[in-house]
């Protein structure tokens, strides 16, 4: 049976031409970056190369490129970094829908003597700035906030936000996880200070990130050992998989509009047919306003992980928002700060396309997915009855 992969907000299958870019440095091209021989200055030479690929597929210098293990460490060294650079100012503002990566970590602070915001979103997933504005005061150190979420794909006006932070003199993270290699990213024109990306969001492996630090932005390191990175993460370097994430960059930035406009035809064609084949389903996010990639329906009376089950007997990969807590599902808190109601939230599901993505892909799914969801309803006790029936398909 094929797969057909539309989680890609999950991860992403490794692109061939990365693959290949990576094979010399598990074989013969094993020399440390470090070392002071030819053998390792090659290999230093090519962490620089890699460091311009990423640099320049954001628009940053290369020297604000560092290196980490994944988003997750990004995210917690821009933010632990930040509050320990500046230990007098103790308030942190993000918002209700980060990924764990931030919101956990805000958590804990806060369980630490931290005080801690958290602005909420609308039924579109769309940030309060008014709060924002009001929550900004002299003691607020940072302000996290993701570019793109990864749920519903909803993106945040990075450009206004920062204008706004800036102004209140308090540094900016942005979570970019879900946003670099998708959206046209520029921080020569938005003032972020800190930035987090990571490479399997991106045709790249698994456990490669890049934390962006605007020149002359005071961190202190997490990782304190070695003088990698210019001291600002210790550890040696993950070579094969740094020069992977270079070549995925450099993939990212070419055809980039017209992998985009693929993409987004194809999301458009999957979203509009399920919609109005499926009675009963809604949108969940901001229309336009969103990552050309992402499209997360709410159907409304059956269990996304029903769905699931049933899509994963065809072949179909996507996920659900709900998240397994104590043993029970549970709506994800994006959907629940969202104000979707329960109904709706159980039976949501994420479809993430790729540029690996194909027509045939999608018809697939437009085809088995509205049967799929008529069964289960017609099997659930709240559902029976509640909307059409879509005969079952002979197969
Ligand atoms: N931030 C966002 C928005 C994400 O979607 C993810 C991964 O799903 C992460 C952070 C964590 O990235 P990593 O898996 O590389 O630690």
């Amino acid at each position: 049976m094929k797969t057909i992969y539309l989680d890609n907000n999950a991860t992403t299958g490794v692109a061939p031409e990365v693959f290949e870019a990576m094979r010399p440095y598990f074989g013969p091209e094993y020399g440390n970056p470090s070392s002071i021989h030819t053998f390792g200055g090659k290999i230093a030479a090519r962490l620089e190369e890699a460091r311009e690929q990423v640099a320049s597929l954001i628009k940053a210098d290369p020297s604000e490129i560092i290196f980490t293990s994944c988003g997750t460490e990004s995210d917690s060294t821009a933010i632990r970094g930040t509050l320990e650079s500046c230990p007098s100012k103790r308030h942190i503002i993000t918002t209700r829908v980060e990924h764990p990566a931030v919101r956990g970590l805000c958590q804990h602070l806060a369980e630490n003597g931290y005080r801690v915001t958290e602005l909420s979103v609308d039924r579109q997933g769309v940030l309060d700035l008014d709060e924002l504005a009001e929550a900004l005061t002299e003691e607020t150190a940072l302000v996290s906030i993701m570019w793109a979420n990864n749920e519903t794909g909803v993106l945040f006006p990075m450009a206004k936000i920062a204008e706004m932070v800036k102004s209140a003199g308090a540094i900016l993270h942005s979570d970019a996880v879900q946003a670099v290699g998708k959206e046209p990213l520029d921080v020569s024109k938005v003032p972020v200070d800190l930035l987090s990306i990571s490479g399997h969001k991106l045709h790249a492996p698994k456990g490669i990130g890049v934390l962006y630090v605007r020149r002359g932005t005071r961190l202190t390191p997490l990782l304190i050992g070695g003088h990698q990175e210019r001291g600002r993460r210790a550890g040696t370097e993950n070579v094969p998989y740094i020069v992977g994430l270079g070549k995925a960059c450099e993939l990212a930035g070419q055809d980039f509009e017209c992998e985009r406009e693929h993409i987004r035809r194809l999301r458009d064609k999957l979203e509009d047919a399920l919609l109005s084949k499926c009675p009963g389903s809604m949108l969940n996010g901001h229309k336009t306003q969103r990552l050309v990639n992402t499209c997360s329906i709410s159907f409304e009376y059956v269990e996304g992980e029903a769905i699931l089950l049933l899509l994963d007997r065809l072949g179909i990969c996507a996920s659900s928002g709900s998240a397994c807590t104590s043993g029970s599902l549970e709506p994800s808190h994006v959907l629940r700060a969202m104000g979707v109601p329960f109904t709706m939230a159980h039976g949501s599901i994420r479809f993430s396309l790729s540029r690996y993505t194909t027509d045939d892909d999608i018809e697939y799914v437009i085809e088995k997915l509205p049967g799929t969801i008529q069964r289960l309803r017609n099997i659930s006790p709240f559902g029976r009855g509640k909307t059409e029936e879509v005969p079952a398909k002979k197969s």
